[in-house]
């Protein structure tokens, strides 16, 4: 734990995966306590090795798997989500407090475009209305190229209908 300034903060969030931590019989630890700072303080996409290069830096003892554990943890307690987009990864994104959203992904540059469309969602629940279908989440993602990339010369090859998206999302700590 680095810095006493920083135990205060994400209590709420704190408090809940303790709490899932002592109903699954685990034992609370330091270093999930770190895992769930740092992905708390960061606002980014991360797969779990994105997170363990933060984590690690600040305790060098961390393991990968320690890291993909907590996360799965952090999902199963309604902390985090899962995310993917299409280079499979798997991504962890904030779910506590946060709104459901959609996606936009570049495949020239990585970047994730949240978004949210009031009519969008309802014309979801309408066409599932149309075939009897109960949906229970769902994931709209679409793929293409950023405003920058398309001001840059970096305009790549579209990518084969059907073929995999080349996608890099990008983080704050590549
Ligand atoms: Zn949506
Ligand atoms: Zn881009
Ligand atoms: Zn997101």
């Amino acid at each position: 734990m680095s810095g006493s300034e920083t135990v205060k903060e994400f209590q709420v969030e704190r408090d809940i995966f303790s709490d899932y931590i002592q109903s699954r019989g685990l034992r609370h630890t330091g270093q999930r306590d770190l895992i769930l700072q740092t992905f708390l303080s960061t606002e980014e996409h991360l797969t779990s090795e994105d997170l363990y290069g933060l984590v690690s830096k600040i305790d060098p003892t961390l393991g990968l798997t320690t890291v993909y554990r907590t996360l799965k943890l952090l999902t199963e307690a309604g902390l985090a989500r899962e995310v993917r987009f299409g280079d499979n990864k798997t991504y962890y994104e904030h779910h506590f407090n946060h709104e459901h959203h959609d996606h936009m992904i570049c495949t020239e540059c990585g970047k994730v475009i949240e978004f949210f469309s009031p009519d969008i969602e309802a014309l979801q629940d309408e066409m599932a209305d149309k075939f009897g279908f109960r949906p229970t989440h769902h994931s709209l993602r679409l793929w293409g190229l950023c405003s920058e990339c398309q001001a840059g010369n970096l305009i790549s090859e579209p990518a084969a209908p059907g073929a995999q998206p080349r996608v890099r999302v990008r983080t704050a700590m590549h």
